[in-house]
């Protein structure tokens, strides 16, 4: 495999120095898994929208009540309030590399992120489409067990933790997410067909699509979001 400096020196895709990515795809898809271990390796910031309202509901804030009403009924987070934070964290890192794993979700978010990034003279330099079929996300997501505390992903059968259940990075306890039933995926996953899949044509036509078959397991699927983006 191509080292990390390397990759970043091949340009074509990933450009020298900084690298801007976001990572698409449906619930289920491996987005978690593969921007945390692309992230690590590139050394780049892993900005997950939805690992961020979960620490906010957990964190019993104002914000995260109000979110909680959308995930729990498996809807989204309206557009501004994810803007407002994504350009919040833009505001303080945005200089640094980024990949951002669940965001944008709707093409209002995909032209306010694009605006967002202009603003400050930034673009993005790849969108990697996790495209995963029906049954294999059902099986993703009924076994993912995620930490509490670092929001890494694991999986009952797929990606075992070294000890069960904790987490291997941080040691935090794995739990099953609220949204992570059969009923939800179901509205999840009807949610991404009405208001995201829209956007990988969104991505597709400035020529930053980079689509990913994720039916796989997560090591094959990193490996492979690795050869495609390097
Ligand atoms: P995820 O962890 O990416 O599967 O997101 C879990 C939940 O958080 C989603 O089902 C939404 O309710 C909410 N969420 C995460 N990211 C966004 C976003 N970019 N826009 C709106 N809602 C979001």
């Amino acid at each position: 495999m191509t080292s990390p400096r390397k990759a970043v020196k091949t340009a074509g895709r990933i450009r020298a120095g900084v690298q801007r990515l976001v990572f698409l795809g449906p619930p289920g898809s491996g987005k978690g898994t593969a921007a945390s271990w692309i992230s690590r390796r590139l050394k780049i910031s892993h900005v997950s929208t939805g690992e961020i309202f979960r620490h906010e509901i957990a964190s019993l804030t104002r914000t995260g009540k109000l979110m909680q009403r959308f995930m729990a009924r498996g809807q989204l987070v309206p557009d501004d309030v994810v803007t407002k934070m994504v350009d919040r964290w833009l505001g303080r890192h945005g200089i640094a590399g980024f990949a951002f794993d669940g965001f944008p979700r709707t093409l209002p978010q995909g032209r306010l992120f694009r605006d967002l990034l202009r603003q400050r003279g930034l673009a993005l330099d790849a969108v990697v489409y996790l495209n995963a079929s029906r049954s294999v996300v059902e099986e993703h997501v009924l076994g993912r067990r995620v930490c509490e505390d670092c929001g890494e992903n694991f999986h009952l059968q797929n990606r075992q933790p070294r000890r069960k259940g904790i987490c291997d990075l941080c040691d935090g306890r794995l739990v099953r997410r609220p949204d992570d039933s059969l009923k939800m995926l179901q509205r999840r996953w009807a949610v991404f067909e009405e208001q995201t899949a829209g956007l990988v044509d969104f991505y597709r036509e400035p020529g930053l699509l980079i689509e990913v078959d994720s039916n796989c397991t997560p090591e094959r699927m990193c490996r492979r979001v690795w050869e495609a983006i390097t």
